[in-house]
């Protein structure tokens, strides 16, 4: 399955967007960010450092400032990847960031300004363009999903009532890895079809959210695009490549208040922040390279992100940036966390014919209609041939003609078909030799002939309506699907993507050049004087020293980094260990130990969903035979009864015990349990044995029969009486 396998690390490119209204007013300060656009970096001014302190610098693989525009972080960062989908490859692209810093102005952007639309819509463009612009013989399928993850649960927002909506399952299968159960997939045949979906989703999001947001920035938004393509390959068959792309908006990055929060609320702020903190982690693990355990399995978003993280996918990472300077500190982290990303190796590889490719699912049905149709074309063609006795040319032609082809094979055959029917009916009504019944009878006979033509031809239509259907969803290359491809535009696209490569490595060898100069500043010098030997390193210890600080600076802030996340977590540890405490109390306390044991005997641990579960109660399989089983404490009765109430069942003294069974029931043919006898006292005794003594003597009947009865003689339809009796005698009895 794989062609080409290498290693490539994960794209990360920084956004800062413009300062708003309100920061533009709270003082002159302006931003604290300020970016190096030819050599990729962000350099970070702390407001409340002083003059003297270096300021931190971070370099990326592309940086925006505040006048970049939605188009060039496409066509530079966003093209090459979704070309990379088309090509086969698994491709996301995700924006992280603080709440209010452009995630979804990126990813979404304006849809309605041609300047401001954002990655999603682009990349509908992009695909759908593509597609056009293909060769004829390529063939392709296009999906569209669209999830949130909220409070770790997965929801789909294409479901209509996603309200009410149980929360999705996460599956696990070697081929394509992890995905989400019963998830809604829409195919697509053009950019306002997918926008559609989009739509739909974007709607279902906000109306779920009572505050959408407060709901956007708490959850984790998924557009997932399938593009699978078929192509025929030098071997003459078919071959499909899929392509996945997850566009993910996620949720705000900020640290969530959890001071004084309890109960419910605790765990739900703990569940807001889990999918992102574990995020971090599998980000940490990766690209420390040393861990050999990755946190994949934390979190809902992790596993669905696993192979966009150090798998099989190419991946581009935004961080977006606000430049006020009240939130340095959070500027800071995302930065650090956008730093240690650019670390994190992928493999890539093409998907090449997967087993559960659905583009070769159509291909098959569309055959097979096809080969109906045809079935159905060649079956008219030979009955005409029958009726006007007309030469049948060969079944040559016949894959290569369309369906409309067929359609007016069989419409024409039909019609044929009536004319002769009516002649032949005109002809038996005018017959004059003929019998009235008989002219009936044949008349009959001709009219069902008629009904059955008429029934052949619909069931065609339906299948040319079902095989056009079908076929209308996959996507021929070469067909104008969009009205704008000139040559014009294809130059002006081409010419924007060299420029945007060029600028690519452009920036990719200044940062070489940096590193090296570095490098390679010692063996370059040779010293004519002691001066100038002096001098040179002298310039060299400050550069030396210079960063030195900053190194020293960051693992300070590191420190204090790791610090307060530690505390943060220490106090929700100490939450729920007070939590559970509180719970443990109320087990001791107020729930039995045998309960208690019953409870945990019932548990167990599910793998796949993570979590505790409990077990039926009775295993469903084994359910059958332990409703067969009876104790044996009640052999002979329906169910346990105490001695004293068989005694006064046999006494018949108190209507009360009469409840104790309603029904005959003539089965248990089993000898009367003696030891149970033996143990009564001497009085119960005297009465069983009198009992015995009554007039029904038959001890299997007296066994089987109920013992709500009183011991008379029973027949079948005395029992029918005592039935009806008991059944009154129930209400007043049952408890
Ligand atoms: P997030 O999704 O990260 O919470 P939004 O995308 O909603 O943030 O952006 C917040 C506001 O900032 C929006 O009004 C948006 O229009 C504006 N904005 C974000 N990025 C930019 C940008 N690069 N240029 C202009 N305006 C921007
Ligand atoms: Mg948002």
């Amino acid at each position: 399955m794989s062609k080409t396998k290498s290693s490539e690390s994960v794209k990360v490119v920084v956004r800062c967007r413009p300062l708003n209204r309100k920061e533009e007013s709270n003082g002159p300060a302006g931003g604290i960010v300020q970016m190096d656009l030819r050599l990729g970096q962000v350099i970070l001014r702390n407001p409340r450092a002083s003059a003297s302190e270096p300021q931190k610098t971070f370099t990326f693989d592309a940086v925006y400032d505040a006048n970049s525009k939605q188009r060039d972080l496409y066509d530079e960062s966003v093209r090459p990847l979704i070309d990379s989908v088309l090509a086969g490859f698994n491709g996301t692209i995700f924006a992280y960031g603080q709440t209010g810093t452009g995630k979804t102005y990126t990813m979404q952007g304006a849809w309605l300004d041609p300047e401001k639309r954002g990655v999603i819509p682009n990349a509908f463009d992009h695909i759908f363009t593509h597609i056009s612009r293909s060769q004829s013989d390529k063939q392709y399928l296009v999906r569209a999903s669209y999830l949130e993850i909220y409070l770790e649960e997965v929801r789909d927002l294409l479901d209509p009532n996603h309200g009410n909506a149980r929360a999705l399952e996460l599956r696990e299968n070697p081929e394509s890895g992890v995905y989400v159960r019963d998830l809604t997939s829409c195919v697509c045949k053009s950019i306002k079809e997918i926008e559609e979906v989009m739509n739909v989703g974007n709607q279902a999001r906000a109306v779920g959210a009572t505050d959408m947001n407060e709901h956007s920035s708490r959850s984790h938004a998924l557009f997932l695009i399938t593009v699978e393509c078929s192509q025929p390959g030098p071997d003459g068959r078919k071959h499909i490549r899929v392509g996945r792309l997850n566009l993910v908006d996620l949720a705000g990055s900020e640290r969530q208040a959890k001071t004084g929060v309890q109960g419910e609320r605790l765990k739900e702020a703990a569940k807001i922040n889990l999918s992102l903190s574990a995020l971090g982690n599998v980000i940490s693990a990766l690209a420390d390279g040393r861990s050999s355990h990755v946190p994949y399995r934390d979190s809902k978003l992790t596993r669905l992100l696993q192979d966009s993280l150090g798998g099989n996918a190419k991946t581009v990472m935004v961080a977006t940036l606000g430049p006020a300077p009240q939130h340095y500190d959070e500027t800071l982290t995302t930065l650090r966390y956008a730093n240690r990303a650019k670390n994190i190796q992928n493999q890539p590889r093409v998907n090449e014919d997967p087993k559960d490719a659905l583009l070769r699912e159509f291909q098959l049905e569309i055959a097979r209609l096809r080969a109906q149709l045809n079935h159905r074309k060649w079956r008219s063609k030979q009955k005409k041939e029958q009726v006007d006795g007309e030469g049948w040319e060969g079944d040559g032609d016949e894959e290569t003609e369309g369906e409309e082809e067929v359609e007016k094979e069989a419409e024409e055959y039909v019609k044929l078909q009536e004319q002769r029917l009516e002649r032949e009916k005109q002809d038996i009504r005018e017959d004059q030799f003929m019998l009235a019944e008989e002219k009936q009878r044949l008349l009959g006979e001709k009219e069902r002939m008629m009904g059955d033509l008429r029934k052949e031809q619909e069931a065609t239509e339906q299948l040319t309506a079902k095989y056009k259907a079908m076929e209308s969803k996959l996507l021929v290359g070469g067909k104008n699907i969009i009205d704008h491809t000139n040559e014009q535009q294809k130059m002006l696209e081409m010419k924007r993507h060299e420029i945007a490569e060029q600028t690519r490595r452009e920036r990719e060898i200044q940062q070489q050049m940096l590193v090296q100069d570095d490098e390679t500043v010692e063996l370059k010098e040779t010293f004519t004087s002691l001066q100038q030997e002096v001098e040179a390193k002298t310039k060299k210890l400050k550069k030396l020293y210079a960063k030195l600080q900053c190194i020293k600076a960051e693992i300070q802030d590191v420190n204090d980094e790791h610090v307060r996340s530690r505390q943060e977590l220490e106090q929700t540890q100490n939450e729920l260990t007070r939590e559970l405490k509180f719970k443990y109390l109320i087990i001791e306390n107020f729930i039995p130990p045998e309960e208690k044991n019953k409870i945990m005997n019932r548990l167990t641990f599910d793998p796949e969903e993570d979590q505790w579960k409990f077990q039926p109660l009775v295993p469903a399989e084994s359910k059958s035979s332990q409703m067969k089983k009876r104790p044996s404490s009640a052999v002979g009765y329906k169910r346990p009864i105490s001695q004293y109430a068989r005694v006064a069942i046999a006494m018949g003294a108190h209507s009360r015990y009469r409840a104790e069974n309603i029904m005959f029931l003539e089965l248990d043919m089993t000898p009367p349990n003696t030891a149970t006898l033996d143990r009564a006292t001497k009085s119960e005794r005297n009465q069983i044995h009198s009992l015995d003594n009554s007039p029904t003597k038959d001890r299997g009947v007296c066994k089987s029969r109920s013992w709500c009865q009183t011991p008379k003689s029973i027949t079948s339809s005395s029992s029918n009486v005592s039935l009806a009796a008991c059944h009154t005698a129930t209400p007043m009895t049952a408890q």
